[in-house]
């Protein structure tokens, strides 16, 4: 496995495998590998001839106050952890490079950037876009792996890619937990003991609302309602939403039908997690 931190490099690696007619496989992260990363390399290494693995804590995706500075790093660990994984480049650029001074140019995603994470986190999703899209112009790969823990995310990128005709398909990876359901993040280790346990009631009740929905319930409210009800029961925990929305249009929706995304954000001490539960409910009976 190689590092490489100059465009140029990059590009001539990526022009390489093509001509040896390689498919090319590309993991964006921010470092600080877990095993929901470790997944994603997995699936890249499984489909693909060749697998970057970018790693560039963005700052454009964090706003004022948020944790650029404090977002835990370690290149080294990292490094070994892809390795294992089946990456064949860890792509590590400088921001001074990534972001040239003047910066002027940003990808801004309309609509369904406004609500959920987007409407706490303003700009969050413009600096994701923008850096996505950059990286996709560095290395045009086949395929580009993306986790459903950040389903917002997702969707904004394959509007990007929709809408912007770039040549990549974007692949959906599952959420990885804990064994007592916490989602796999890098800012789980802001949390100390007690915080820990107490977060695991996100997905919990998570669980809960997907066991409301088998029994039948169809009414989003009565399903915000059971999982805060379960949140407000864990004093560390405290919540920031909770929403039923399309999958697709990321709106809020009354009545659960089609593909469902319930999400919610809530901070845990010194983190904010978010965490949610993809339903399809498109080939249910009523
Ligand atoms: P990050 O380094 O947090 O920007 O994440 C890089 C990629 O890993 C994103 O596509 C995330 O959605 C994905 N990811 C993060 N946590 C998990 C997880 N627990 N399970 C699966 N994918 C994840």
């Amino acid at each position: 496995m190689k590092l490489i931190t100059s465009f140029d490099e990059m590009r001539d690696a990526v022009k390489e495998h093509r001509r040896a007619g390689d498919s090319i496989g590309l993991v964006p992260t921010m470092g600080f590998f877990h095993a929901g990363h470790v997944s994603l390399m997995e699936s890249a290494d499984h489909e693909n001839d060749m697998v970057v693995v970018s790693i560039f804590v963005n700052p454009t995706q964090f706003g004022p106050g948020e944790d650029f500075e404090d977002y835990p790093r370690n290149l080294d660990r990292d490094m070994e952890m892809a390795e294992q994984a089946g990456a064949d480049y860890i792509f590590h650029p400088a921001v001074e490079d990534m972001y040239p001074r003047p910066y002027l140019t940003y990808i801004s995603v309309e609509d369904i950037t406004e609500g959920l994470c987007g409407a706490k986190r303003r700009g969050h999703f413009t600096g994701v876009a923008t850096v996505v899209a950059k990286l996709f112009n560095i290395i045009p790969a086949d395929r580009a792996y993306f986790g459903l823990k950040d389903a917002q995310q997702v969707r904004v990128i394959e509007k990007m890619v929709e809408d912007l005709n770039f040549n990549i398909e974007i692949a959906k990876c599952p959420t990885i937990r804990e064994s007592d359901g916490l989602a796999l993040s890098s800012r789980n280790m802001y949390l100390n003991g007690e915080e820990r346990s107490a977060a695991a009631i996100l997905y919990r009740s998570l669980q809960a609302a997907g066991e409301m929905i088998s029994r039948g319930e169809r009414d989003a409210s009565a399903i915000i309602a059971g999982i805060n009800k379960l949140l407000d029961s864990e004093e560390l925990i405290e919540p920031e939403y909770v929403e039923v929305v399309d999958y697709r249009l990321l709106h809020p929706l009354e009545e659960l039908r089609g593909e469902v995304l319930i999400a919610l954000a809530a901070r845990v001490g010194k983190a904010r997690l978010i965490d949610n539960l993809l339903i399809n409910l498109a080939q249910s009976p009523d």
